[in-house]
């Protein structure tokens, strides 16, 4: 369980892996037949919470109540991934108890969706009623993708319990007190025509960009200029290099070394995750690993705070 400063807006990272999480299903590579002997040496699938503990004073300073200001902290999380389960348990400190039910966490005030992808929707199942069973809880994604979500028969008991709040690409949404989350459309495979968008989260006082897919640089003309406007940026590392791939056709992913060597002045703000399970940047000590951190670069890893 995560614990968060006080009265500070801290976005948190939950997972840091490609939509498929370590281990992989139906994958016998070193890593991952690691993580399935060890569960502890797994890893979530790419994440991001905003944790929103500031305190409200009264017209003369007073802050408020501590148990009171503890019940109204406000939680969101960055996509709904198939390890959802595990990463609303590492918010269980900030979220508390559900209002009615003792024993259950309370929800998140809302879900903010990248993308049609398994790895950011996958964990939508998981707040139904078989499970968290939510109420109400507000989704944020762009209009079509909030239409192919209602639309989705499977799970229409589900998008009952959800209250949708389309945000088309460019739009922003006030959380309240300065803290704004603007969705970024980005190119990235799109099986649905629902789009992708990174989101640009402004603090009180920073600012912090969330890319976890892309599928290239050179596609997106606004990239240098948006990373270097930002406090910390965490963009998609997925693949280290073609060795990866066997043989098989570039994906739909920058590269690492790629990543490595366009934004090297912005070292100091980049952070890569959504790491694919054949990433050697997960191999403390490696080849990979030690050039990324040569280069000044970090991995996102869970846990990781920042504050806003
Ligand atoms: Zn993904
Ligand atoms: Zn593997
Ligand atoms: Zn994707």
């Amino acid at each position: 369980m995560l614990t968060f400063t006080d009265d500070a807006v801290t976005a948190v990272i939950l997972g840091n892996m490609q939509d498929a999480g370590l281990p992989h299903a139906g994958c016998t590579c070193v890593r991952c037949t690691a993580a399935f002997e060890d569960p502890a040496r797994g890893l979530f699938a790419a994440c991001l919470a905003i944790v929103d503990r500031r305190e409200k004073r009264d017209t003369e300073g007073h802050r408020e109540d501590a148990e009171l200001h503890r019940e109204k902290a406000r939680i969101y999380l960055i996509d709904a991934t198939p390890d959802i389960k595990f990463q609303l348990n590492l918010l269980a400190g900030a979220l508390g108890s559900h209002p009615q039910r003792g024993n259950r966490l309370r929800q998140p005030d809302g879900i903010f969706l990248t993308h049609a992808h398994m790895g950011h929707i996958g964990g939508l199942p998981q707040l139904s009623k078989e499970a968290m069973f939510v109420n109400g809880l507000p989704i944020y994604a762009t209009p079509p993708l909030c239409e192919l979500i209602q639309q989705t028969r499977l799970w229409s008991p589900l998008v009952q319990e959800l209250e949708f709040r389309p945000m088309p690409g460019g739009t922003a949404v006030n959380l309240g007190d300065g803290l704004v989350v603007t969705a970024v459309p980005v190119p990235h495979r799109d099986e649905w025509g629902v789009g992708t968008v990174a989101f640009h989260i402004q603090g009180p006082s920073k600012s912090l960009f969330y890319l976890p897919d892309i599928d290239a640089w050179e596609q997106w003309p606004a990239a240098e200029t948006t990373l270097r406007s930002v406090d910390v940026a965490l963009v998609d590392a997925s693949f280290y290099s073609a060795d990866e791939l066997g043989g098989r056709p570039p994906v739909a992913h920058p590269l690492v070394t790629d990543t490595l060597a366009r934004f090297a002045p912005l070292a100091d703000r980049l952070m890569l995750t959504h790491l694919n399970h054949t990433n050697p940047v997960l191999d403390a000590g490696s080849a990979a690993e030690t050039s990324v951190r040569q280069a000044g670069f970090r991995v996102a890893q869970i846990g990781d705070p920042f504050i806003l």
